[in-house]
């Protein structure tokens, strides 16, 4: 390795990937996890929770645009969107981008919120302080048995299945979030890479098909996370994201005066396109 500071991860399935650092600003255990924060050279600041990047400066709102804006455009009124970790605070100002929406976010550790507002202050932008939004400390799974019939969109932004967040992933779950929904709810959960963790892919989709009438997973490029390919999985009791015409995006977006950077008309609809093994690997 060349010489300075490597942030080395070392995955499960035999890969590693490693960025060159400028400093390491924190080192947290919490009850739940161990939260890092480091400042990367190519990445800028990243949020790193049990040895595994979560977000970076860089590329978070390549993330965070398409867990949100493409369930939120898919539903054509979401006003009571929950948010279900998400502890650094990007996808809930994608979620208050939405002028309508009332979200209520949910994450389990309170560190990583005041960690992230503390070194990360660039990713949730305010959306903590925004008096639009109610964010709670308390566990996704427990949240979501107790409140059944309340929301129009649910979106899962969790750790990979490990530790607290292996039940996100499992079929209870979404059992208890069906019943949360509205009669014409959409869940939005982020649904690992589709190159390297296959087997936990086709699990959390075979889990949602057993629930939900309509289950579509969509790509999107996520540079920090390994092999730079992420997948998202929207599962959904009436609306089909593949329905939404170009001009209605296009029109919602402008309305709404959102101007993002990676998400687009365009985008929304390539993102389901799935190059034919990824689409084997769902069928
Ligand atoms: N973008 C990230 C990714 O895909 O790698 C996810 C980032 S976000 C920081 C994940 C959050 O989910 C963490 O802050 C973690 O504490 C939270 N979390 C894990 N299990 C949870 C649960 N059962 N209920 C609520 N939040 C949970």
């Amino acid at each position: 390795m060349p010489p300075g500071d490597w942030y080395v991860e070392e995955e499960t399935f035999g890969y590693i990937q490693g960025v060159l650092l400028r400093e390491r600003l924190q080192r947290h255990r919490s009850p739940f996890q161990n939260m890092e924060v480091i400042d990367s050279q190519l990445f800028g600041r990243c949020l790193v929770l049990d040895g595994a990047l979560q977000t970076s400066e860089w590329d978070e709102f390549m993330y965070h645009e398409m867990l949100v804006h493409v369930p939120l455009v898919t539903h054509p009124d979401a006003r009571r969107v929950l948010v279900i970790g998400g502890g650094d605070g990007g996808t809930l100002r994608r979620v208050l981008d939405h002028p309508q929406t009332e979200p209520i976010q949910v994450e389990i550790d309170a560190s990583v919120i005041e960690n992230s507002q503390k070194f990360l202050p660039s990713i949730s932008n305010g959306a903590f302080q925004n008096p639009r939004a109610e964010v709670l400390i308390a566990d996704g799974l427990q949240y979501v048995r107790e409140h059944p019939g309340e929301f129009d969109v649910v979106l899962v932004d969790s750790t990979d299945p490990v530790g607290p967040a292996i039940p996100l992933f499992e079929e209870p779950f979404y059992r208890d979030v069906y019943k949360t929904l509205a009669e014409d709810g959409l869940l939005a959960a982020q649904s690992s890479s589709p190159l390297y963790m296959v087997s936990d892919l086709q699990a959390q989709v075979r889990n949602l098909r057993a629930v939900f009438p309509i289950v579509r997973t969509y790509l999107g490029l996520v540079p920090a996370y390994p092999g730079g390919l992420w997948s998202y999985t929207i599962a959904s009791k009436r609306y089909d994201p593949v329905r939404v015409g170009k001009a209605d995006i296009a029109a919602r977006l402008s309305r709404e005066a959102i101007t993002p950077r990676y998400y687009s008309p365009d985008i929304h609809h390539a993102a389901f396109v799935l190059p034919p093994f990824i689409a084997e690997i769902l069928s």
